[in-house]
């Protein structure tokens, strides 16, 4: 297990983009939680630093609360292969699919459980009666249980989910149910995530939120985007990103259910009813980064073949990038840059819990064209600030509505716009921290 270091930044900072009455209730939760958690220890688990939005979201969340006074510290469990492999199985069948077709039987229910008991005790030794622990996802949910007997107030995070049951979500809920059991509060990105047997009072809705100021969307001048976007050793698969006019772009961790092959297939097909300066840029992060997620290497290889296999003239106007993770910041500011540069950011996800890479790019003022699955919908008003597509599979159509922006730079200009006042005033970090203090002061009580 490893603590992460986080340095505090000041809640004076976010105020400096806020309307003043949105900086006194700012200021009025903070004492608040100053005077209620006092002498108590706010506690995040879970189980990656970097990649994916968990660790996007606790960086900021960690750092606002801190530079507010409060006591707030970030552990990360760690797993065996064998662990992360469950782990992962939960994930994708809590979004619906099976995944590697493996089990949750009692062999995984083992592997889960002597991983977490490995280390238990020392998160025991940390946590200390009446404080907070918020466990985030699956991955961390199993010590729900011994933080309870230990005193602390436990509330177990869970970012993913459908909004439809079937047989995969309710076989990952069977895994699930006895750890969740233990919980003070759950907390879930929308209502629809949660199980129909999560007693109600014990459910807050708390959707994420973005920061303005991390290197992932800070403003960037203009050099710089070119320096970062153009930078040596990104593209794995596709030309120099020299020779794109327009970018289509999505970014995302190599998770089927983000199916960024399907963005492939959908645009390389009929690269011919785009713009001919328009070119497909797909961005994830170095497949060896994400410790948690064991399946990204297997899907950027898929996504290489499928590359590999497409015409010539697909494949001049296509470009796979895989974005280095071994300084955290740097691959924070060549996303950043890729969003800046993008003309349209596309997110064809089959499934999404909330979807901070729709988030980023809308707060950069970039339209967006995004499938209407689980948080995606809370974010984009359908024809305001993106475009949403019912059917998240429907290549022709994503290809329409893309094909449809960049035809029309007016309705991008005035959709970037309001994308941005959306995430403004929906999704950044007061809102967030204020629903927090909300759900302690309850717990405390
Ligand atoms: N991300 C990144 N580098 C990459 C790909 C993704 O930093 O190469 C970030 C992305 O910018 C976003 C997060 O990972 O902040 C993904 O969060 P999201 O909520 O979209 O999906 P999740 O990965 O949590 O399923």
């Amino acid at each position: 297990m490893q603590q992460v270091e986080v340095v505090p930044v000041p809640l004076e900072r976010l105020a400096s983009l806020l309307p003043p009455e949105r900086v006194e209730r700012m200021d009025h939760y903070a004492a608040l939680a100053r005077e209620g958690l006092s002498g108590r220890t706010v506690w995040n688990l879970n189980s990656t630093a970097h990649g994916g939005g968990v660790a996007e979201m606790l960086h900021t969340l960690v750092a606002y609360a801190l530079g507010a006074g409060v006591d707030v510290r970030w552990l990360v469990v760690g797993g065996d292969p064998d662990f992360f492999a469950v782990t992962k199985r939960i994930h994708n069948w809590l979004h619906g699919v099976p995944g590697d077709h493996g089990a949750l039987d009692e062999a995984a229910r083992a592997a889960y459980d002597d991983t977490l008991a490995r280390q238990r005790d020392e998160v025991l030794d940390l946590v200390q009666p009446g404080d907070v622990v918020l466990l985030h996802d699956p991955q961390t949910v199993g010590l729900a249980g011994p933080l309870r007997a230990r005193g602390a107030l436990v509330v177990w995070r869970c970012h993913v989910g459908l909004d439809a049951r079937n047989e995969w979500t309710r076989g990952a809920w069977d895994f699930l149910r006895g750890l969740v059991a233990p919980a003070h509060a759950c907390v879930f990105s929308r209502e629809e995530f949660a199980p129909e047997w999560l007693d109600r009072s014990r459910l807050r809705i708390i959707p994420p939120s973005l920061d303005p100021f991390s290197p992932k969307n800070a403003d960037l001048d203009d050099h710089l985007v070119e320096d970062l976007v153009h930078r040596d050793g990104l593209v794995v698969e596709g030309g120099p990103l020299a020779t794109v006019g327009r970018a289509v772009l999505q970014v995302s961790r190599w998770d089927r259910l983000k199916d960024m092959a399907g963005v492939l297939e959908a645009i390389g097909g009929h690269v011919d009813d785009l713009p001919p300066d328009v070119h497909l840029v797909l961005a994830g992060p170095e497949t060896t980064g994400v410790a948690d997620d064991p399946e990204a290497a297997e899907v950027l290889d898929e996504c290489r073949s499928l590359w590999r296999s497409m015409p010539e003239a697909a494949r001049a106007r296509t470009h796979l990038l895989s974005v280095p993770m071994a300084d955290p910041d740097e691959n924070a500011r060549i996303i950043n840059a890729l969003q800046r540069w993008a003309t349209v950011v596309v997110q064809k996800s089959l499934a999404e819990g909330f979807g901070l890479t729709v988030t980023e790019p809308m707060w950069k003022g970039r339209p967006v064209v995004a499938s209407a699955v689980g948080g995606i919908r809370n974010q984009v008003e359908h024809g305001v600030s993106g475009l949403l597509l019912d059917d998240p599979t429907d290549g022709a159509g994503l290809v329409d509505a893309v094909a449809s922006l960049l035809n029309d730079p007016a309705r991008c200009e005035s959709m970037g716009r309001a994308a941005h006042e959306r995430v403004r005033d929906q999704y950044l970090a007061d809102r967030h921290l204020i629903q927090y203090v909300e759900l302690f002061a309850q717990l405390v009580d």
